[in-house]
């Protein structure tokens, strides 16, 4: 094979393309320019060598391929997606979308100093846990609160805190992976405590507890199983059962419920979620849960029970490695406000709204997107129907929430290929395929994107 040494020769200068007015327009900084210029120049010359003749070497296909470039390399790797999923938790989407004023709050305290650790009634240091330890009591009815970093890291401190040394019982039906590699048996082994097995897989009963508290028991933990459910030959001791037991062996009973709900999710048809506020009421001397799943919250695990404890917590080292940091803060306490009325969070947080949202409220929704998708459509048909979304989260596991969702079909684009075109837009669209059509589900698509989605779909399928 011989080397095409006449074109080679023909690729244009670096100083040349400096020129162009596209080029010299471009909005970025001269490394970037210049990376993208080398990057494009190379590949030609790579292409080439390569033994292929075709290559354009028209200077305003050039300019384009380093303009493509530039705009790859300008962009945020950490972004802005469209999810229409339908799960509304997706662990991969970065789980709950904050509220307005959530928003608003992180915005502010990043914009300025802030009291963090400063007591401004008193003019001295102050601490960060101050911010919303009051607010969570007063939403849960806890005697104290703390958070933290995140639920695994709110395990971790509890177990850390109360059962270093010593032996803590837990149901075999209970040792859960949970979304990336959260594992009850390896937090346990890293906490210093040591973990006793009880029961099987699918059934515990209240005398396996019994039978396992020994002189060396420091505590008993229950993990819901937030993942996954059994169905068919199950049984488990209540937290009431476990509360029980404990508290007549003067031991302390903690529970991991993983998505902390503050809202009583049954009368909106989901079930079998556990709920804060009636949990409370069972005397368990420590909860935690996360605060980016069914709270709605940003990122982090609080940490309610007997003050006894919260205070040892907050001594204990690892808070300083798991402490919560301001931003958090700052959402965590604009989200917590609105629960203060429940009716205000159900109105006003993201996860909350899209939960609740029935088929009738998703209706008029599906229709606008419709509206828009079909009217001169080119290249693609839509339907507006019916399909099923997920809470998603590691939440209520086996329910699918009927939801009314955008069905595309398209001879233009195989749907593999749209899938990924998709993904590759300046807002990435993350959609699904399901019996050969793209499934837009409305539950999870913010109206102001719907203007976006139809021009996206419509170059698409061209
Ligand atoms: C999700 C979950 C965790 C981990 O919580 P993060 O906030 O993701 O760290 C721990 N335990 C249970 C039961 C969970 O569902």
């Amino acid at each position: 094979m011989s080397v095409n040494t006449a074109l080679l020769r023909k690729i244009p200068k670096i100083d040349e393309i400096l020129k162009q007015p596209s080029i010299e327009a471009a909005d970025c900084s001269h490394s970037i320019l210049m990376e993208s210029i080398r990057e494009t120049l190379d590949s030609l010359r790579q292409n080439i060598l390569g033994g292929n003749d075709s290559v354009s070497l028209e200077m305003d296909d050039i300019c384009a391929q380093v303009m493509e470039l530039v705009t790859q390399k300008n962009t945020m790797h950490l972004r802005p997606v469209i999810n229409a999923t339908g799960i509304i938790l997706h662990t991969n989407l970065g789980r709950a979308k904050l509220s307005d004023r959530a928003v608003d709050a992180i915005t502010s305290i990043a914009q300025d100093y802030n009291n963090l650790e400063y007591n401004l009634e008193k003019g001295a240091r102050g601490s960060r846990y101050d911010h919303v330890d009051k607010l969570i009591c007063k939403i849960t009815g806890a005697e104290a609160a703390m958070a933290v970093n995140n639920n695994a890291a709110a395990v971790m401190l509890i177990l850390s805190t109360m059962a270093k040394g010593h032996e803590v019982v837990v149901s075999r039906g209970e040792l859960v992976e949970i979304g990336g590699a959260f594992r009850v048996p390896d937090i346990m082994a890293q906490s210093g405590g040591t973990l006793v097995e009880v029961g099987t897989t699918n059934k515990t009963h209240y005398s396996d507890y019994v039978n396992a508290i020994t002189e060396e028991t420091g505590a008993l933990l229950k993990v819901h199983t937030s993942n996954f459910k059994i169905m068919g030959f199950f049984e488990e001791v209540t937290l009431e059962e476990m509360v029980e037991i404990g508290h007549s062996r003067n031991l302390p009973v903690i529970y991991d419920m993983g998505s902390g709900s503050l809202v009583r999710l049954e009368n909106y048809g989901i079930q079998d979620e556990p709920n804060v506020l009636d949990l409370m009421k069972t005397g368990v001397d420590i909860l935690s849960f996360s605060g980016d799943k069914l709270l709605g919250g940003p990122q982090a695990g609080i940490i309610i029970g007997k003050k006894e404890w919260i205070d040892k917590m907050k001594k204990n080292p690892l808070t300083r490695a798991f402490r919560i940091d301001k931003f958090t803060l700052a959402a965590l306490e604009a989200t917590l406000r609105d629960y203060l009325d429940p009716d205000v969070a159900l109105k006003s947080i993201p996860t909350l709204q899209m939960m609740t949202a029935t088929l009738d409220d998703l209706k008029p929704k599906g229709q606008k997107l419709y509206d828009l998708l079909s009217s001169e459509p080119e290249g693609y048909t839509v339907e507006l129907t019916e399909d099923f979304g997920q809470i998603g989260g590691g939440s209520v596991p086996t329910q699918m929430i009927p939801s009314v969702v955008i069905a595309l079909k398209t001879t233009k684009i195989s749907l593999d290929k749209l899938e990924e075109e998709l993904r590759k837009v300046s807002l990435p669209i993350i959609a699904r395929i399901s019996k050969e059509r793209m499934l837009f589900d409305v539950r999870t698509i913010d109206e102001r994107h719907f203007e976006y989605i139809n021009e996206t779909l419509r170059k698409l399928c061209k």
